[in-house]
């Protein structure tokens, strides 16, 4: 569908630009690179409880695949992290709690709710998990790990623009 559009809007330009042959030839990627409707993201979580990232910015309505990668060695029971992307106006630390009264049978994700935009399961050291999930309206919406006692460190802001 998209390429289909490009290949319209593409097909235009030539017809009205009668002759710039080469600058339109410049253009295409341009083209292509604007209309990218997918973005992939990747953040770590190591042993000492910290994000390798604090920002992660991706356009609206973009398909973003995003990795969570564990580069510490501890046992996701002690040193568990997760990726969890919250509704604008979540208090974190209330949801913090609800987070702990879920478990780790639940990857620390409360149940009930509608906070969570998207989030990883739960990982150890040396894991790796990927979400996928659809880039909301234009904002900033924050991103915590939510094993107990680790969004206060761990945390940051995914700009979505
Ligand atoms: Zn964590």
């Amino acid at each position: 569908m998209l390429k289909s559009i490009i290949a319209i809007l593409f097909g235009l330009s030539l017809l009205t630009a009668c002759g710039g042959g080469n600058s339109e030839a410049e253009k295409e990627p341009e083209i292509m690179a604007e209309e990218s409707s997918e973005a992939t993201l990747s953040i770590a979580g190591n042993d000492q409880m910290q994000f390798d990232k604090k920002e992660l910015t991706v356009k609206a309505g973009q398909k973003v695949t995003l990795i969570l990668n564990h580069t510490g060695t501890m046992a996701k029971s002690v040193m568990g992290h997760n990726w969890v992307l919250l509704t604008p106006g979540t208090d974190v630390a209330t949801f913090a709690e609800k987070a702990v009264a879920a478990g780790e049978a639940n990857d620390y994700i409360p149940s009930e709710g509608d906070a969570v935009i998207a989030h990883t399961k739960l990982i150890g050291g040396g894991e790796s998990a990927t979400v996928e999930f659809t880039a909301p309206v234009a904002g900033s919406y924050e991103f915590i790990c939510s094993y107990p006692g680790h969004w206060a460190m761990m945390r940051g802001t995914l700009i979505v623009e």
